[in-house]
């Protein structure tokens, strides 16, 4: 795949780059490798100033930033902005939280091991490389990025191929901050240059936001050099309506669940699985508020909807709503790819999807909801956990006996209550089964890159 900017709403290349040579990419990694000696012995508190700088510079340049977004994969506007802030207010939040997150543990009583004092600390690993989607080009690496480099490490980032730009700010972003040249680099290389810099002695450990395969291979190689590795991979995630819940709320934020992003967020709901008591009510208002949302321009600040990112991401959308139709799923609304310029697909509501379609099995990564009646919560439950996926989760009830569970036996990285999944540094995030391994984001997120260190002193 070429390293370029294709704007999704025109289908035109806006620009093209070279990918670093072999040469360019040694340099990049010996600078991470020095900047390790550095950063792990710089004091919290100035890397703290670095990182507050960070997200500052982030929200300057906030109007830049959301058009680069929005051009490079289709984001609307509005939403491009929310990124660029949540991405500025993750980083402020490692910046105040790490040194205490990562504060030595001591034992109460070293006698029980025959120590005067015994315990745990959180030491930095080296350079960790991180290999990134388009999906939020900015949110999933500076999510990454915040705590690596607050815990004192170093990081490689590998952007995703269309979306070279925003990884070229990056690049810059913490050393214009403060930080030393090579605590953190972009390697503009293609997927098949990933393996070569996993395998080189001086990468210590790598994190894969995006697909199933990908995650795969890399943990292979990841493996087979004893590499510490994180993965936050695919998910079809449930969302469940309940006889109790508010329907009429819980399709409003059914529409915001599924749409965010063009439908393109891994922990976007994608199987909305209904009661029979209330299916009829909750299909006909969300395939109503569906069909009202506006699809459009994403520069255009009223557009809800925007194109897919790349032309095989909707022309694999279109495969798997066709291949469901053609084994009799019903398009309750959308279900075509619109006669206009750009990589679109309508919002579209499918119901009736059986195992033998490859929707029931396969992550649709746009637009597109499939419904799902269950005639109990048993058979609820059946449904959303009868996938290879637990990224995350909803459940909308009113029951509190009903609620505990859900909550007990969804097989998920998450249960959100009465509310449409959504990520938060405050809480860790991650998937079970072929969704992942390990977790991002809060005390979680920043101790999976670090050695945990056990002191024992007679
Ligand atoms: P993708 O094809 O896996 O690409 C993700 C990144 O991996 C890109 O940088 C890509 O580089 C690279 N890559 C692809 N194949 C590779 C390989 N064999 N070895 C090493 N690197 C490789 O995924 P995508 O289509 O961009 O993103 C969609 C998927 O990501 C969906 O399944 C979605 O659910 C998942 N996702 C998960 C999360 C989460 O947190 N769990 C968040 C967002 C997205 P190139 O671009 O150069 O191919």
């Amino acid at each position: 795949m070429a390293i370029a900017t294709i704007n999704p709403y025109t289908g035109q290349t806006e620009q093209t780059f070279e990918p670093h040579g072999d040469a360019e990419v040694e340099r990049r990694i010996a600078e991470a490798h020095a900047a390790f000696g550095i950063l792990r012995s710089t004091p919290f508190a100035r890397r703290a100033e670095w990182m507050h700088n960070a997200a500052q510079l982030l929200e300057d340049d906030i109007e830049q930033l959301a058009r680069l977004v929005t051009i490079e994969m289709g984001r609307p506007i509005r939403a491009a902005r929310a990124e660029v802030l949540k991405s500025a207010r993750g980083l402020r939040y490692y910046a105040d939280h790490a040194e205490e997150i990562l504060a030595p543990e001591p034992l109460a009583d070293p006698s029980v091991v025959g120590a005067s004092a015994a315990g745990t600390r959180y030491a930095p690993i080296g350079i960790v490389l991180a290999v990134m989607p388009w999906n939020y080009p900015l949110w999933q690496v500076l999510r990454f990025a915040g705590p690596a480099l607050m815990a004192g490490n170093t990081g490689l980032l590998k952007h995703a191929s269309n979306v070279p730009q925003s990884a070229l700010y990056l690049d810059t972003l913490f050393e214009r901050a403060g930080f030393p040249v090579g605590a953190f680099h972009t390697l503009l290389i293609p997927a098949s240059g990933v393996e070569k810099v996993l395998r080189d002695p001086r990468v210590t450990a790598t994190t894969l936001t995006g697909s199933e395969p990908a995650g795969r291979s890399l943990a292979s190689i990841a493996g087979s050099e004893v590499k510490h590795v994180v993965l936050e991979l695919g998910g079809s995630d449930p969302f469940l309506v309940m006889p109790s819940a508010d329907i009429d709320t819980a399709s409003t934020v059914a529409v915001t669940a599924r749409n965010q992003n063009n439908g393109q967020s891994c922990i976007a709901a994608k199987r909305f699985i209904v009661h029979t008591d209330v299916y009829d009510e909750f299909i006909r208002l969300f395939a109503e508020k569906v069909a009202a949302l506006k699809v459009g321009d994403p520069l255009d600040e009223s557009t809800d909807v925007g194109p897919v990112a790349t032309e095989s991401g909707r022309d694999e959308l279109a495969e798997l709503v066709a291949d469901a139709v053609a084994k009799g799923a019903n398009v309750l609304t959308g279900g075509e790819v619109p006669a206009r310029a750009g990589w679109f697909y309508e919002p579209t509501v499918i119901e009736g999807i059986t195992p033998e379609m490859r929707l029931y099995a396969e992550e649709a990564f746009g637009p597109v909801a499939s419904v799902y009646r269950a005639a109990g919560r048993e058979e609820a439950l059946a449904i959303a956990n009868g996938t290879t996926f637990g990224l995350s989760s909803a459940v909308w009830t009113n029951d509190p006996e009903e609620e505990e569970w859900f909550i007990q036996n969804l097989d998920a990285g998450a249960v959100f209550v009465n509310g449409m999944t959504a990520s938060y540094p405050e809480l860790p995030f991650g998937g079970v089964k072929d969704s992942g391994v390990g977790r991002e984001l809060a005390a979680a997120g920043i101790r999976e890159f670090c050695n945990l260190k056990t002191v024992w002193k007679g």
